[in-house]
């Protein structure tokens, strides 16, 4: 929506498509508290100082120029939300609060409230974007290709859900931001939408990715007991407002082990609470389910609810009584560091084509910082935005017959109904690859299983698609919808096992068993692409990465 409304203040005309309703799906509007900028609102604090934390803590694999880009252009952003509406949080003297996070040094997290901060940002922009006359609204639209023409972004085809007819959209820019790849995890954080199309249509389209084995788990994703109407992501915040305690299974408190635990751990990053649990289970202490316990009980009812408000109502509704019982969490698949390679106009390999987001791959390198993830879409969207504007200023509405197209059509109108009634249904191998993915490329990984992995995605790539049973209805047919999520999922679960194969280091989120250290010679970028229907991958020196950034 920020990428949309940047480029129609700088005059473009734009058509603004999602799968689901303009401005409801997606991770954005779950997000639920931090939101990471420099403001110096409750402390002194600078673009230079958020740079540093963010760069610390991508483990020496942040692209340093995007990392820049969000970190000074987040204030700027938070402001103007501000100026649409967006409440921010207050302190006494009216000023913006702003609260510490993991990870960084000063306090520099805005946030609306504790739960619904995503919420009150797409608000907004949905508010903005309905209003706006260059901007039309496409919803229950899902982008299948990109099309390309003499190598440039011409145009997209899709097909609207609710009949199953193809869209086909001229147009001179195309911006992606269509979101992570967790939905290809067993256990994730995210909507159910989010899995890696954007990434299965950039490389089709011949764009580049980047670092694509460096996938977020989030440390303390709620397991156990069952819990209705709150986010897995309940308990970070919580933890770090109110001082949770980490416990393992024996009843001690661990995270003193594992290095960098000061302060009760409440600044460690995701990536170092991660190992911390995932160790404690593997060593026989974790909890019943499998996870760690999250402690509160050394607080009274009356604390709790002078901190979480409304919200001790909904864990009292599940039957959660924090001052009684610990809770059970473990890491959870979350956000996705790497992505599409971008250069800091947010353009891609390809002429014509940008990804703005979670989808862009760079800024975060091997390790995000909680709150990072907010500004990046607002950031990276109004770049991109405005810089697609300026490339699209420069050039006609490319004209071409829907002949160009057809590589991209055909798939839409040959799979409904291909196998109706035999074979297994799309759903079905989504489950087998999350499950996969899962045991095989989560938080900690071998040359072996990731080898297993890569095999098994190959074959659902080649084979599974075919075979998968599409329904032949048009109207609403939601294994159509599917099958495109599995296809491009399919892509997006090839390039994390192949690069996380490749990487022979433990380093941020990609953590190997067989190679347990971090390796000085691996501090280089990775990048993906495909070739001949194949995925290839290569790192880079650090000489040719200074140089392709010079010529840049
Ligand atoms: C539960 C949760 C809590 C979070 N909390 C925080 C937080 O407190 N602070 C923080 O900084 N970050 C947080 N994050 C991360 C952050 O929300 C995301 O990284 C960020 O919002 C991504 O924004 P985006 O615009 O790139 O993608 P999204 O907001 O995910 O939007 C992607 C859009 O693309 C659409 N789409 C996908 N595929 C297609 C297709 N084929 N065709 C058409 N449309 C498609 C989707 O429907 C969706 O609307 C959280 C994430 C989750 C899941």
């Amino acid at each position: 929506m920020f990428a949309a409304l940047a480029a129609a203040r700088a005059g473009a005309r734009v058509v603004l498509l999602d799968k689901n309703v303009v401005g409801r799906g997606g991770a954005s509007i779950m997000a639920q508290m931090t939101c990471a900028a420099a403001l110096g609102a409750a402390e002194p604090d600078s673009p230079e100082l958020h740079l540093k934390d963010t760069i610390g803590a991508g483990r020496g694999l942040c692209n340093e120029d995007l990392s820049a880009l969000l970190c000074e252009g987040s204030p700027q952003r938070i402001r103007e939300l501000e100026g649409w509406k967006v409440n921010w949080a207050r302190q006494e003297n009216g000023k913006i609060n702003q609260v510490k996070a993991p990870g960084h040094g000063r306090k520099r997290c805005v946030y609306v409230d504790f739960l619904s901060t995503g919420a009150a940002i797409c608000a907004a922009l949905r508010n903005k974007v309905s209003r706006h006359s260059n901007i039309r609204r496409l919803s229950n639209v899902t982008l299948t290709d990109v099309v390309t023409h003499h190598g440039e972004s011409v145009g997209a085809v899709g097909f609207d859900v609710a009949t199953s007819m193809p869209v086909l959209i001229k147009a001179s820019a195309v911006i992606l931001a269509l979101g992570g790849m967790t939905k290809v995890f067993r256990r994730t954080t995210s909507p159910n939408n989010l899995a890696g199309e954007g990434i299965g249509i950039a490389l089709r389209a011949g764009a580049r990715l980047i670092d694509m084995e460096f996938l977020q788990f989030y440390p303390n994703g709620h397991l156990a007991p069952r819990m209705v109407g709150l986010d897995p992501t309940t308990w970070e915040p919580t933890r770090v407002k109110l001082g949770g305690r980490l416990v393992n299974g024996d009843g001690e408190e661990f995270l003193h082990k594992y290095g960098e635990a000061q302060e009760g751990g409440y600044s460690t990053a995701r990536d170092t609470l991660t190992y911390a649990i995932y160790k404690e289970v593997e060593a026989g202490r974790g909890s019943p389910h499998g996870g760690v316990y999250l402690s509160f009980r050394h607080l009274d009812e009356s604390a709790l609810a002078a901190a979480l408000g409304p919200v001790i109502d909904i864990f009292k509704r599940n039957n959660i009584d924090l001052t009684r019982q610990a809770v059970e969490v473990s890491p959870i698949a979350h956000y996705q560091m790497g992505g599409v390679e971008v250069t800091t106009s947010m353009e891609t390999s390809v002429p014509g084509l940008y990804a703005a987001g979670e989808l862009a791959g760079g800024a975060n390198g091997a390790n995000r910082l909680s709150g990072n993830a907010l500004p990046e879409a607002l950031v990276f969207g109004e770049r991109a935005g405005e810089q697609a504007a300026q490339f699209t200023s420069r050039k006609r509405i490319p004209e071409w017959e829907q002949a160009v197209a057809e590589e991209q059509i055909e798939p839409i109108r040959g799979t409904r109904g291909r196998n109706a009634g035999r074979g297994p249904s799309p759903a079905l191998l989504m489950s087998e690859l999350k499950e996969l993915m899962w045991r095989k490329a989560g938080p900690f990984r071998t040359a072996g299983d990731l080898a297993d992995a890569l095999e098994r995605i190959r074959t659902m790539r080649e084979y599974g698609l075919q075979a998968a049973a599409v329904s032949a209805e048009s109207i609403h047919n939601t294994t159509l919808v599917e099958w495109f999520e599995l296809r491009s999922g399919l892509y997006a679960a090839e390039a994390l096992a192949l690069s996380a194969l490749n990487r022979p280091e433990s380093r941020g989120a990609h953590q190997r068993s067989d190679f347990p250290q971090t390796r000085a010679e691996c501090e280089i970028n990775q990048r993906v692409w495909l070739e001949s229907g194949k995925l290839v991958s290569n790192f880079a020196t650090k000489a040719e990465q200074t140089a392709r950034a010079a010529r840049a």
